[in-house]
């Protein structure tokens, strides 16, 4: 049976960490880092994930204001809004929440986000350097991974690393960080015009999943022993909850904790990493704006 590897726990252990950084960052600098999330709209997911990161940078004695703006906000505005944020001396993070309307350039709006102030890690200028191997403010998702198999013990260097999914925002910079020097894993990103998957996904030490497929990761495809680490969210139908469905992974739960030796579990796996890593970015872009 697998072990189950707690991303709430692990994510908290980052939260305590960040507090204290913030406690003293507030103490030498007379403010405490302070993080603006821009929501545009009212979708109801985009809506509950700003209300967790916002909740959980207060906890962490970050100063975090959600900006509200509704649906029909233009691009233009939107883009004078992040100028705003960008000319504001005291703003040390900003986050756009995503997807945006299909009318809004997303690309445009993220490019126009100083790349100081970009603790998502999706301007072309930190991915460049993301790439190139050098500091930056890393995507929250894979840096959670990542902090996440080094905090569980997971032993990457030299190990063969399969990353299901190829998005920009999970499976390239997760592939990337791996590649990194001190991670040092053999890479393999898959994605649908993949050939023979399964064969590939059994040859994985660490199997990352990130494809937005409900269970889709079967125990045949899964080396016995291998760490799987599940970035999934999807809903599927359930009658028996009072929201009429449940939140599962890409990972069949049940029948790859018989065979991998470590496994991630939706909720309470990866999700919790990436809030946790936005303030650890938030954190850092203060002190790196500081110095
Ligand atoms: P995405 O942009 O839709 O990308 C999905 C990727 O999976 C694509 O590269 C796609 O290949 C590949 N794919 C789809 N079906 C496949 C199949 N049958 N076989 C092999 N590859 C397949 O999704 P994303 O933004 O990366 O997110 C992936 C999942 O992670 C979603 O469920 C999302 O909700 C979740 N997520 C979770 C967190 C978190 O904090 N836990 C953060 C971000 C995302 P092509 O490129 O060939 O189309």
């Amino acid at each position: 049976m697998a072990q189950t590897i707690d991303g709430t726990a692990i994510a908290a252990a980052v939260r305590a960490d960040v507090a204290e950084g913030a406690a003293a960052f507030r103490a030498q600098h007379g403010r405490a880092p302070a993080l603006r999330v821009v929501l545009v709209g009212d979708h109801p997911a985009s809506q509950s994930y700003v209300r967790a990161k916002a909740r959980a940078a207060g906890e962490a004695g970050i100063d975090a204001e959600t900006l509200a703006r509704p649906a029909d906000l233009s691009q233009a505005d939107l883009l004078a809004l992040i100028a705003g944020l960008n000319a504001d001396d005291a703003v040390d993070g900003i986050l756009v929440q995503l997807p945006l309307a299909d009318a809004v350039d997303e690309g445009a709006v993220i490019r126009a986000i100083d790349p100081a102030k970009d603790v998502d890690g999706f301007h072309p200028e930190n991915v460049g350097r993301l790439v190139l191997g050098e500091p930056t403010l890393e995507p929250c998702t894979p840096a959670g991974i990542v902090e996440m198999l080094r905090r569980s013990g997971v032993e990457t260097a030299g190990a063969h690393a399969v990353v299901l999914g190829r998005s920009n925002i999970v499976g390239k910079p997760m592939a990337s960080l791996l590649l990194r020097r001190g991670i040092d894993a053999t890479v393999t990103v898959c994605h649908s015009r993949t050939r023979d998957l399964a064969e590939i996904t059994r040859q994985a030490d660490v199997l990352i999943a990130a494809i937005g497929r409900a269970e889709f990761v079967t125990a045949d495809m899964v080396r016995p022993g291998a760490t799987v680490i599940d970035v999934g969210i999807n809903r599927v139908e359930d009658a028996t909850r009072e929201r009429g469905y449940r939140l599962v992974g890409d990972v069949d739960f049940q029948a790859v904790s018989e065979v991998a030796g470590a496994i991630t579990p939706v909720p309470g796996g990866v999700g919790p990493m990436t809030i946790a890593m936005l303030l650890q970015n938030t954190l850092e872009a203060a002190r790196r704006r500081a110095r």
